[in-house]
């Protein structure tokens, strides 16, 4: 490989933020490199339930901010670009489903009817009966509500696929980075020795980039780290169900996402508040026993004997927040040539390169002149982590 390689935009990590951002960019007609030191989408992307929000969740708390009005384009946007007709064409990538479900078990009307009275919910969410019932609720003893949201729940392995075939020759995958400085400026980066000089450095890391930030000597923007315990079951008895469950409280009690194993049985993906503070304080076999009890509690009659169980810890790496408020945009910091975020959702990965295209145009940054890339060791794709966990 060539010691040294020119480029205009430097993307250091290859979740769906990188991945996405690159594509873009490449789109536009920019030269790019994209740095990633283990698997594509093996951060938090692979980990993620798929589900691309449009907001109304946070409708629970009361009305929906300002803020969160910017995710409610997501969804169309992204229903676009799998349709082959959007900003990337994603016209392969597997759609689990067209739609999220609220699902109310149990006689929450107090806390549905505030949530219906908000302004921002009207219009998006239908009621929805017997055979438009998830498959996993169509049952005689079924008692509850149910409501569709205009969501939709993406194959995320056939996404990070795609993505990584738009990347073209771009990918490199390198361990080992170190800044490479032009009297004093940060001019690119040394990748695994290799030299990339590049007009932008964009740092989509995940929970990597507190310690590239370290490495690079800067103090801003700061990460946090939101530990999570997901619940994940697999079985003969388990059929599609894209939902947040209600409890009590604005969260959900549970978010169960559906996902295909190979082999043909689905897996189900839990989380929510199951999967926040109390699900992080229990051991594995708490955690799992008091998801199980949730699912048993929830659904009387599936038979849970044979369904295989497995926990996973992992973090959602975030810019800090006073108070651990959930951001509801992606988040884009500039030093320079240096510019570090988080999408903060997968859903929001098309606002995160909006946000990198738009710094790029204000700084009027545009393609220039390089030699083409050598042939570069490109990184392996991610797994999923009921590959990884269930037999
Ligand atoms: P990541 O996917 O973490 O990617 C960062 C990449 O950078 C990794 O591949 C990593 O290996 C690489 N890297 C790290 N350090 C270096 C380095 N030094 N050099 C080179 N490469 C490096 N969002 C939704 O919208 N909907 C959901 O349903 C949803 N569910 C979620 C469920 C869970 C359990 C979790 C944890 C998150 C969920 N999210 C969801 C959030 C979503 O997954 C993340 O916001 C998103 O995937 C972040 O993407 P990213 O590319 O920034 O980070």
């Amino acid at each position: 490989m060539a010691a040294a390689l020119t480029t205009d935009v430097l993307i250091v990590g290859g979740g769906v933020a990188g991945l996405w951002l690159n594509a873009r960019l490449r789109q536009a007609g920019f030269a790019t490199v994209l740095v990633e030191n283990a698997s594509l989408g093996g951060g938090q992307t692979l980990k993620s339930q798929g589900i691309i929000h449009g907001g109304t969740k946070y409708a629970l708390h009361g009305a929906l901010t300002g803020a969160s009005e910017a995710i409610a384009a997501m969804p169309g946007r992204w229903r676009e670009a799998l349709a082959g007709r959007g900003e990337l064409d994603l016209a392969g990538v597997r759609l689990l489903s067209e739609a999220h479900y609220l699902w109310s078990p149990g006689t929450l009307a107090g806390n549905l009817s505030s949530f219906f009275a908000s302004k921002a919910v009207r219009g998006r969410v239908d009621a929805v009966k017997g055979e438009h019932l998830p498959p996993a609720l169509q049952h005689p003893r079924f008692k509850g509500k149910v409501y569709r949201l205009a969501e939709l729940v993406v194959d995320v392995p056939s996404l990070v696929a795609r993505l990584a075939e738009l990347a073209g020759d771009s990918l490199l995958a390198a361990e080992h980075l170190e800044p490479l400085l032009d009297g004093g400026q940060l001019a690119g980066l040394r990748a695994d020795g290799v030299e990339i000089r590049a007009q932008r450095v964009v740092l989509s890391a995940g929970a990597g980039t507190a310690e590239l930030l370290a490495s690079l000597g800067v103090q801003q923007p700061a990460m946090q780290r939101r530990p999570l315990h997901m619940v994940l079951a697999k079985g003969a008895a388990l059929k599609p169900l894209y939902a947040h469950c209600l409890g009590g409280g604005p969260k959900p009690r549970i978010t169960v996402t559906t996902h295909p194993a190979a082999g043909g049985q689905w897996v189900w993906y839990l989380g929510g508040d199951i999967a926040e503070a109390d699900g992080v304080a229990r051991s594995p076999e708490q955690q799992i026993a008091a998801a199980r009890h949730e699912v048993e509690q929830l659904l009387p009659w599936l038979d849970t004997s044979a369904l295989a169980w497995a926990s996973l810890r992992v973090d959602r790496a975030e810019p800090a927040q006073s108070g651990l408020v959930r951001p509801d945009n992606a988040f884009l910091h500039e030093q320079g040539a240096l510019l570090v975020g988080w999408p903060t959702k997968l859903a929001l990965a098309p606002d995160f390169a909006d946000r990198v295209l738009a710094n790029l145009a204000e700084a009027g940054i545009t393609p220039g002149a390089h030699a083409p890339l050598p042939a570069l060791p490109r990184p392996a794709l991610g797994q999923t982590p009921w590959e990884q966990l269930l037999p």
